[in-house]
């Protein structure tokens, strides 16, 4: 599985829709400062269900619809796709080519989909922890993260390691068998007392 290109419309500098392919094998993007590099890594990480205005390098989140430049008006939607190649079927669904699209709109409305399908931010992210993907994901590696983590206290770097190495989602499916066990206990608990109630 790669990724095969992202698309983009409104979001920070791409204020025209703009394609841009990647081919399999390693990939430099080159420009100059301030042409919109980072606000590619930005627009990979927005897509994948990034919540922190600060993350992407914004003060709140619609600081990332276009906001206008010398001789072009601002836009009302910012809309990045990532598609990625699933011909080799490491995603769970039945299409050889996966589109996963976010939409800001200005009013505040947002929506994410799949293939052109709405669905919920959870559930793309179920789709993509299983190839590594995802909002906690430690695939992007950005300006000045190296850093981070040589500081990073044991749990945090070995929580990273669990995360890269396909443990995280484990422990987080373990977490949530854990709770519904919980549920399911504290349920049969409550028969019960109605069961003894009535007997
Ligand atoms: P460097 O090499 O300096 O790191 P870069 O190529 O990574 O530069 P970016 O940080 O991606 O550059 O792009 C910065 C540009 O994006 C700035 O010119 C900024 O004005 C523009 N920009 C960011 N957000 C928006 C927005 N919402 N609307 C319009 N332009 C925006």
């Amino acid at each position: 599985m790669h990724l095969k290109r992202v698309e983009l419309y409104g979001f920070k500098s791409f204020a025209e829709r703009t394609t841009i392919e990647f081919r399999p094998g390693i990939v430099a993007v080159v420009g100059p400062n301030g042409s919109g590099k980072s606000n590619l890594v930005d627009a990979v990480r927005w897509v994948l269900g990034e919540q922190s205005a600060q993350r992407l390098r914004g003060g709140k989140m619609d600081d990332v619809i276009f906001s206008g430049s010398e001789g072009r008006r601002p836009v009302n939607v910012a809309e990045v796709s990532l598609v990625l190649d699933n011909a080799g079927g490491e995603l769970a669904v039945d299409y050889a080519e996966v589109a996963v699209t976010r939409r800001l709109f200005r009013t505040g409305e947002s929506e994410y989909l799949l293939n052109g399908t709405p669905v919920r931010l959870k559930d793309i992210e179920a789709l993509l922890v299983d190839v590594g993907l995802g909002r906690e994901a430690a695939f992007i590696i950005g300006q000045g993260e190296i850093d981070a983590v040589l500081s990073q206290r044991p749990e945090e770097r070995r929580a990273l390691f669990e995360t890269v190495a396909g443990i995280a989602k484990y422990k987080a499916r373990r977490k949530e068998a854990e709770r519904k066990l919980e549920e399911t206990a504290h349920n049969l608990a409550r028969v019960e007392d109605v069961y003894e109630a009535l007997a």
